[in-house]
């Protein structure tokens, strides 16, 4: 037999996503299906710089982008993007 016992945790969700192109704020807690897929098509990039970047030496690069501005991205700069 196992006993178990309750015990209060404090989570943390996430609770929206801010656009840094755009700056719509997208919503990750929804019942709305619009809502929702547009929390899971958010782009998330992150990069860590080395030595001798044309940013900052070993920098760290983090945004993030709503789906509408990823797309608006790829297809102004013609970005050769693979979709499987
Ligand atoms: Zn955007």
């Amino acid at each position: 037999m196992i006993n178990y016992k309750k015990k209060n945790t404090i989570v943390t969700i996430r609770e929206s996503i801010v656009c840094d192109m755009c700056g719509k704020v997208i919503k990750c807690v929804s019942s709305e299906m619009d809502e929702i897929i547009e929390a899971q098509e958010t782009f998330h990039g992150l990069h860590q710089c080395g030595y001798g970047t044309i940013f900052q030496d070993e920098g760290v690069l983090e945004f993030d982008l709503c789906q509408h501005c990823l797309k608006k991205i790829i297809d102004e700069n013609k970005i050769n993007v693979r979709i499987e």
